[in-house]
């Protein structure tokens, strides 16, 4: 096997605003991930489950369903319950992590996104 038959990692990034979506999109694929997008928590069980992801980015704030509900659905069905899922929000609200981490989530970060931190906690988690 060559290098170039190495498959990319792949990550589901779940954001329902188009420049974070975009933005974590070249981060990831800058460092040699491949991507994919749902803008809703519906959306991001449903591509979880066809797609089996071996990472999902989740943000919080998400239209009609949050990102832990969907979280949490993830989490109780045993298909996807072991796909690591690293929340982050906008809002660095007291209690977002320990809502997330509840929730099922495996990390958390806050938005802005700090590219060095984040870029560590996706290597860590897909690691661990
Ligand atoms: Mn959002």
């Amino acid at each position: 096997m060559t290098e170039g038959d190495e498959k990319k990692r792949l990550i589901l990034i779940v954001e329902d605003d188009p420049k974070s979506m975009i933005l974590v999109e070249e981060i990831l694929r800058a460092h040699g991930f491949a991507t994919i997008g749902a803008t809703n928590g519906r959306d991001a069980v449903e591509m979880a489950r066809k797609a089996m992801p071996d990472l999902i980015l989740m943000d919080i704030q998400l239209p009609e369903m949050n990102g832990l509900e969907a979280t949490r659905i993830l989490k109780a069905d045993p298909l996807t319950s072991g796909i690591p899922v690293l929340a982050m929000t906008a809002y660095a609200m007291v209690g977002d992590e320990e809502r997330a981490l509840e929730a099922g989530c495996n990390g958390y970060i806050s938005k802005p996104i700090d590219l060095k931190g984040f870029i560590l906690k996706v290597q860590e988690l897909l690691s661990s």
